[in-house]
C-alpha cells in the first residue's frame, strides 16, 4: 500500500531508492556491498562470528558461580537458541547473497525486521524478547569487529554510491547524531529520513553538506516504513512517498532528471565572478566539516573557507580527543588544499546538539542535560578546558604557515569571554614563538550568534577583526526555539522581523567600521534570502558547497540598488516575507 510521510524539507532533489532501516545505536555498523566473489567468504565471516558467540555463551553457562540465579542460565539458553534461530542467521545469509549488503550491515537489517516483529506481539513475555535479541546480535556484530585477520576480516567493500547493479538506497532511521551523518559521506545511501531533527539541526545540516536529497523531523517514518520498501524522498517539499505506484514514480523520475539537468547548468557558472548587475563583487565562501571538503569547496569554485567546523574532529574519539599534531595536520590539510585561499577555522563547537561521544539529540536531551543549547557549548566549553584550547589555538596558529588562516570563536556573549579566549590566543602564539615553532599574521573574528553579541556589536568590533553571523544560532536563541526540536519547527522563522533587524544591524555597523563581515549561517545559503541579505549590505556569503553555484546565479541577476529605498520598510513590515516579493524587480531610476 502506498502512503506518504511528512517531515520537513532539508536538503533538495529527489531521491528513489529501497529504505534501509537503521537503529540509532547501530549506525557506526559499516554499511557497503561486496562482490558476488565476496558472497561465500561472508557468509563465511558470519558463520565465525556466530559460532564465537556460541562457544562464548556456552562457556559463561558453564562458569556460572554456584550462587548465580537459575533465570541468568536459562536467560543464556534463549540466547544460544535466539543466535541459532533461523530467521536470525539463515535470513541474514538470504541479505548477504540476494542484496550483497556486507555481513555486519545485513545482521542489522535481519533485526530490524525481527525487531518489529517482537513490537508487534500480544504476548509482553515475547515482546520483552527483543532486547535479549538485541544484545545477540551486538555480541556478534562485536565478534565480527575483533575477529582475528584473515578468519573475520571484512570483504573490501565497493565503495561510494556505485551500487554494483543494485537498487540504490535511501536510509530511514530515528534519529542519526551529527558525526554519525558525517560517516554516511559518500557512503551507498542516496538519500535520508529521520523522524526527529529540525531544519537547521546540526543532522540536517551535515546531510545537506552531503547534497543528497533528506527530510527530517518525519516523526513515525522510521516506524511505519519497512526494511526494503520503495521510497521517494522530495526533498524540496518534506514529503517521502512509500511504496509509491509506478505513475507517481514515473512523475518522480521525470523530476529527478530535470533536477539533474538543472544542476549540470548551475555548475557551469563555476568559473564565473560573483558579481551583481549593479557591478557590486561578492564573496562565496564555502561551510566544511572535515579538510577533506576542501576539494568539493574547489570543485564548486568557492573563494575560500568561511566556516570549518572544527568539533567534527573531535566527535565519536571515545574519550581521547585530537592532540595538537593531529589537529595541526588536519588543519594544514584544508589550508594546502584550498591553494592560498583564506580558510576560517572556527575553534570546537562542542555542545548541544552536537555530543562528543556518539549520542543522538535526543537522548541528550532527555539524559543529559536539561537545556544543552544554552549549557556548556562552544566557547564556553574551550574556556572551561583551558590545556584543550590552547593546544588548538596553537594547532591552528601552526596551520597558517601553510596559508591565509582566520580564527573564528564561536558563541561569544560577554566581554569577559572575549578577553579570555584573546588572552588564551596570546599565550599560544608566545608558547610557539618559545617553541620555534613558524606561524603567520591571523585575523581573528567572533561568530554573532547570540542576541546580546548582536545588540552590543561595537564593543565586540573593538576586539575583533571581523564577524561572521551564524543565523542558525542567532535565529534559535532570538526565538527561543530549539533548532533541533522538530516539535516547535514551525517556529523557526528566519524572516522574523527581530531575527532581521539584528542581522541587518551587525551587517551595517560592521561595515561603518570598516571590519569585514560575512554570514555562515543556513539563510547565506538559501536563495530566498539572498538579495535581501545584499540589500542589507553583505558582500560574503558562507554556505555547503553545493549551494554556491545557486546563491551565485542569484547574485548575477540581483541588483542591490533595488533595495536602496525598500530595506527600511521591509525591516519594519510586520511580514517581511511579503514585502520582499513586492520589491520591483526593475530599477527604474538611477541610483
Ligand atoms: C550558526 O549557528 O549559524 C552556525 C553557522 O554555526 P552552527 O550551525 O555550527 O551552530
Ligand atoms: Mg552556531
Amino acid at each position: 500500500m502506498s502512503f506518504q510521510v511528512f517531515g520537513l524539507p532539508v536538503s533538495r532533489g529527489v531521491a528513489i531508492g529501497r529504505a534501509v532501516l537503521v537503529a540509532s545505536s547501530r549506525v557506526d555498523v559499516a554499511h557497503y556491498f561486496i562482490d558476488v566473489a565476496q558472497v561465500e567468504p561472508e557468509i563465511a565471516r558470519l558463520r565465525l562470528a556466530r559460532d564465537a558467540v556460541a562457544a562464548e555463551l556456552t562457556m559463561l553457562k558453564r562458569d556460572l558461580p554456584a550462587e548465580a540465579p537459575a533465570e541468568l542460565a536459562a536467560l543464556l539458553d534463549v540466547h544460544l537458541m535466539l543466535l541459532h534461530d533461523d530467521t536470525l542467521t539463515g535470513a541474514t545469509k538470504q541479505w548477504i547473497q540476494d542484496r550483497h549488503y556486507n555481513a555486519e550491515w545485513a545482521l542489522s537489517a535481519q533485526l530490524e525486521v525481527l525487531a518489529r516483529q517482537f513490537d508487534e506481539m500480544d504476548d509482553e513475555y515475547l515482546r520483552d524478547r527483543k532486547a535479549d535479541l538485541e544484545q545477540v546480535v551486538e555480541r556478534v556484530l562485536r565478534a565480527m569487529a575483533r575477529g582475528p585477520v584473515g578468519s573475520f576480516a571484512p570483504a573490501p567493500g565497493v565503495a561510494g554510491r556505485d551500487f554494483g547493479g543494485e537498487d540504490p538506497l535511501v536510509l530511514v532511521a530515528n534519529d542519526i547524531a551529527p558525526a554519525d551523518m558525517l560517516q554516511f559521506k559518500g557512503s551507498v545511501f542516496t538519500g535520508f529520513v529521520t523522524d526527529v531533527g529540525g531544519r537547521t539541526s546540526h543532522t540536517a545540516i551535515v546531510a545537506r553538506s552531503m547534497d543528497i536529497p533528506a527530510v527530517v523531523g518525519a516523526r513515525e517514518a522510521s516506524r511505519i516504513i519497512r526494511q526494503d520498501d520503495w521510497v521517494v524522498i522530495d526533498g524540496d517539499c518534506g514529503v517521502v512517498i512509500v511504496n509509491p505506484s509506478p505513475i507517481v514514480l514515473e512523475e518522480y523520475r521525470f523530476r529527478q532528471r530535470q533536477s539533474e539537468l538543472e544542476r549540470e547548468r548551475l555548475s557551469r557558472l563555476r568559473h564565473t565572478p560573483a558579481v551583481t548587475l549593479d557591478g557590486e563583487r561578492v564573496e562565496l565562501l564555502a561551510n566544511i566539516e572535515l579538510p577533506q571538503d576542501a576539494a568539493a569547496a574547489l570543485e564548486a569554485g568557492a573563494q575560500g573557507v568561511g566556516l570549518f567546523r572544527s568539533e567534527f574532529l573531535f566527535m565519536n574519539r571515545e574519550g581521547e580527543l585530537p592532540g595538537e599534531d593531529e589537529q595541526y595536520e588536519a588543519y594544514r590539510e584544508a589550508v594546502v588544499a584550498m591553494q592560498g585561499m583564506p580558510v576560517t577555522i572556527r575553534t570546537v563547537d562542542i555542545g548541544a546538539d552536537k555530543p562528543l561521544d556518539r549520542m543522538s539529540a535526543n537522548e541528550l536531551r532527555h539524559e543529559h542535560a536539561l537545556n544543552p543549547a544554552l549549557g556548556l557549548r562552544a566557547i564556553r566549553w574551550s574556556l572551561s578546558e583551558p590545556g584543550m584550547f590552547r593546544q588548538q589555538l596553537r594547532a591552528i596558529l601552526r596551520a597558517s604557515a601553510h596559508g591565509k588562516v582566520r580564527l573564528l570563536f564561536p558563541m561569544v556573549a560577554h566581554l569577559s569571554e572575549v578577553r579570555h579566549a584573546l588572552d588564551a590566543f596570546a599565550r599560544a602564539k608566545q608558547q610557539l614563538l618559545d617553541a620555534g615553532k613558524a606561524f603567520s599574521q591571523v585575523d581573528v573574528g567572533a561568530m554573532i550568534e547570540v542576541p546580546a553579541a548582536a545588540l552590543m556589536l561595537p564593543a565586540f568590533l573593538r576586539h575583533f577583526d571581523f564577524v561572521s553571523i551564524g543565523t542558525n544560532d542567532l535565529i534559535q536563541y532570538t526565538l527561543a526555539i530549539d533548532r533541533a526540536d522538530e516539535a516547535v519547527a514551525h517556529l523557526y522563522d528566519p524572516w522574523h522581523p527581530a531575527v532581521l533587524k539584528l542581522i541587518a544591524g551587525t551587517i551595517g555597523q560592521a561595515r561603518a567600521a570598516g571590519k569585514h563581515v560575512s554570514v555562515c549561517g543556513e539563510m547565506a545559503g538559501d536563495p530566498a534570502f539572498a538579495e535581501l541579505l545584499l540589500g542589507m549590505g553583505l558582500r560574503s556569503f558562507s554556505m555547503h558547497p553545493s549551494q554556491i553555484a545557486t546563491i551565485k546565479q542569484r547574485v548575477l541577476r540581483a541588483d542591490t540598488r533595488r533595495w536602496s529605498t525598500r530595506l527600511q520598510a521591509v525591516l519594519e513590515s510586520d511580514d517581511p516575507e511579503a514585502d520582499c516579493k513586492d520589491v520591483p524587480a526593475r530599477v527604474t531610476a538611477s541610483p
